[in-house]
């Protein structure tokens, strides 16, 4: 790892028991504000990538900051994809299930036909919803070129839904 990555890793803050009991929270904020930080782990996510994508898509909400700079480095433009009942014409949707209950993600409907898609998100944790992004992608008659995340929970068993060749820069317990 460089040592621009190395920091951009030690600026991922900490918050135990958030947003419930029991969860140790990973807030990518002080990464994304400083710009050495952004632009490494930027350049790091599309790396396998280069040259394979068409368009990024962004998770709501963290992955739309990350989708918006990577854009704009690689020089191709933005799928946002939404939490339920953002938009005004979801042009599909995909429904997965949480611990408790289940959440929708929706895109509009701007991709051409087998256009690749890079998704990206921050944290990785059972996969649920990056695997629901890649469902979405399709349902949209495009092709997932990969997925990056800048956080994988190793213990959390995300690749079982999201495949095994997510690309994620740091990796930690839980
Ligand atoms: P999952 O669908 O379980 O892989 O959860 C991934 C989504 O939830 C990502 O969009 C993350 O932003 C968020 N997330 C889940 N767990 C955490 C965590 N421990 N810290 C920060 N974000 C998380």
């Amino acid at each position: 790892m460089t040592d621009a990555l190395a920091r951009a890793e030690s600026l991922i803050d900490l918050t135990p028991d958030y947003p419930e009991p029991g969860v140790l929270f990973r807030d990518v904020s002080p990464l994304l504000a400083d710009g050495d930080a952004v632009r490494a782990v930027s350049e790091a996510l599309i790396e396998p990538f280069r040259g394979g994508f068409d368009i990024v898509g962004g998770i709501e909400a963290r992955g739309f900051l990350l989708a918006g700079y990577v854009a704009a480095i690689a020089g191709v433009g933005i799928l946002p994809i939404r939490k339920a009942g953002k938009l005004p014409k979801p042009a599909a949707a995909v429904s997965y299930a949480l611990e408790y209950g289940s959440a929708t993600i929706e895109a509009p409907g701007v991709l051409r036909p087998g256009e690749r898609v890079l998704l990206l998100d921050d944290v990785l944790a059972t996969g649920g919803t990056l695997a629901a992004a890649q469902r979405l992608v399709r349902d949209l008659g495009a092709e997932v070129a990969g997925s990056a995340v800048v956080l994988e929970l190793v213990d959390l068993g995300g690749r079982a839904h999201a495949g095994d060749d997510v690309h994620a820069l740091f990796a930690a317990r839980e």
